[in-house]
């Protein structure tokens, strides 16, 4: 058995031992050659400062990571390996989901539960864009959208399933791209081909052009409304001078036969007549005596006297039928006028081409309908023309019509091709505006006021300066449209109150 060595002599031989292995001179490896030359197990410290930075540098991800961090911090404080251990297994395989079976799965590989949902969802909202005929990417989407939808969503899958997946999305935007356009032109085809058959009413050729016009892409549903909007003009139109042709024809047939049959009875009534005449000479020829005569002219008389009875009402159902006819002339003339200006009323006003009350309205439940479902802005102006009266009254009603005009050109041509005009009322105008703010909206009606104050309205040669006052409301979230321009109608009183020409917010 050897002697214990001293400390002293343990030391030494631990610095000779330290220098010969060339190991570096630190206090860890001084005291690892001590306690092997003095035979002391060596323990390693726990580290737990180096410990607690790490768990420093963790924290502030997530809700569920905290509560981790927590059970390490605890292992920390208990110096136990295995707690350690544990946590720090638990952080680095638990996934939101907290299934305890994917824990197989280390996280690189799998997409995040939320992600893959998301992902999911923007995919079923674009398959209804490529339309629903595409088999193929309806089939591949879904398998795609299965795969995101699994528990464990495994990344190198879902790429595979997403490049395949964008390769025939593309083919099938591309598809849609062209049937739309092909649809265009037959649309173009189709409005062509009805204002020929409608040559010789101005005012369908008229609707016809403001259709084609509609049609001309860029082909935005803004678009389409409008023309949808003419085009049921135009149906209306045809359907009504259908009709009424189909009337016309009706009466004059009837009206035709009642002639007919009032020549037939007049020619029989004279051709009686005339065997009566005829019998009359053929006896008179053979009249003796004075006496026989008397009743031979009493008959002559009498069937005389029945002609001219039968022609004077012939003649009087005759003139009945002429007046007839031309009550009838004119009931239509009447009707055709009634139903120009019912068919130009249908949506559009005729004067300025804006639209009417009706087209208002339609154009309202879209604009808002629009406004709700892509949580935009709307905002409603009203605006009067100023002095308007003594207008007409100067200068006459037809240089006021023609003032109109110049203010639906001048406000159409000045605001975005998404912004609606419509003639609510005489000189009174609304001009829709959307994704537009209250503030944003009274600009766009100062900056038309400057406009027209730039374009001057020439009634011959007299320049004529128009102004008007208008109010502003934006549509609030549970507002009517009517309400809305009730609040921008009061808002144009106030401005009208406050000296006219100038524009007010409600
Ligand atoms: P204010 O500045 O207060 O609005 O006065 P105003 O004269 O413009 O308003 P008022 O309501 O007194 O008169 C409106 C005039 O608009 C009266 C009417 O004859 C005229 N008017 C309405 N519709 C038409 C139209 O289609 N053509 C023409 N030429 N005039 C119209
Ligand atoms: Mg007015
Ligand atoms: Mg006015």
């Amino acid at each position: 058995m050897n002697e214990p060595k001293s400390p002293s002599d343990i030391a030494r031989e631990a610095l000779r031992r330290l220098a010969a292995s060339h190991l570096p001179p630190t206090p860890a490896n001084y005291q690892a050659c001590y306690n092997e030359i003095a035979g002391i197990p060596t323990i390693p410290p726990f580290p737990e400062v180096p410990l607690r930075n790490l768990c420093a540098l963790l924290r502030g991800a997530d809700q569920d990571r905290e509560k981790q961090l927590d059970r390490l911090s605890a292992a920390i404080g208990q110096r136990s390996w295995q707690g350690v251990t544990e946590a720090l297994l638990s952080l680095v395989h638990d996934r939101p989901a907290g299934s305890s079976g994917t824990a197989q799965v280390a996280s690189i590989d799998a997409l995040p539960g939320e992600l893959a949902g998301k992902l999911a969802r923007l995919l079923e909202c674009m398959l209804p864009a490529l339309g629903d005929d595409n088999h193929h990417v309806l089939s591949q989407a879904s398998g795609v959208i299965g795969l995101l939808r699994q528990p464990v969503v495994e990344l190198s899958t879902v790429q595979a399933g997403l490049g395949d997946l964008t390769r025939q999305v593309i083919y099938a935007a591309e598809e849609q791209v062209e049937i739309k356009g092909s649809l265009l032109k037959l649309l173009h085809l189709v409005i062509e081909n009805i204002s020929e058959l409608s040559i010789d009413d101005s005012w369908l050729k008229g609707q016809l052009e403001g259709v084609l016009a509609s049609v001309a892409p860029p082909l935005t549903l803004r678009h389409l409304d409008e023309m949808e909007r003419r085009l049921r003009d135009v149906i209306e139109k045809q359907g009504r001078a259908k009709g009424h042709s189909a009337r016309a024809q009706a009466e004059m047939r009837h009206m035709l036969a009642e002639f007919v049959e009032r020549l037939a009875t007049m020619n029989q009534s004279s051709s009686e007549f005339e065997g009566q005449i005829l019998e009359s000479a053929h006896l008179i020829e053979q009249v003796e005596s004075i006496d026989e005569l008397k009743p031979l002219l009493a008959g002559v008389l009498e069937a005389t006297h029945q002609m001219a009875e039968e022609t004077a009402k012939s003649r009087e159902q005759l003139k009945g039928l002429q007046e007839k006819v031309a009550t009838t002339e004119m009931e239509l003339v009447q009707l055709h006028h009634e139903l120009d200006s019912a068919s130009a009323l249908a949506r559009h006003d005729p004067l300025t081409d804006a639209l009417n009350r009706k087209g208002l309205e339609e154009a309202l439940v879209r604009e808002i309908s629009s406004m709700r479902r892509k949580e935009s802005d709307l905002s409603i102006s009203l605006l009067d023309i100023d002095n308007f009266k003594k207008l007409n009254d100067n200068l006459g009603h037809d240089v006021g019509d023609g003032a109109l005009v110049h203010l639906a050109e001048v406000t159409r041509a000045h605001l975005r091709p998404s912004d609606t005009l419509a003639r609510y009322g005489g000189e009174e105008f609304v001009v829709l505006m959307p994704d537009t703010r209250l503030a944003q909206g009274v600009e766009v009606m100062i900056r038309l006021q400057r406009e027209l104050t730039r374009s001057l309205f020439m009634a011959g040669n007299e320049k004529i300066l128009i102004t008007f006052s208008a109010g502003v409301a934006q549509l609030a979230p549970d507002e009517t449209g009517t309400e809305a321009i009730r609040r921008a109608d009061q808002a144009m009183y106030l401005a009208k109150r406050a000296g006219k020409n100038r524009v007010m917010g409600a």
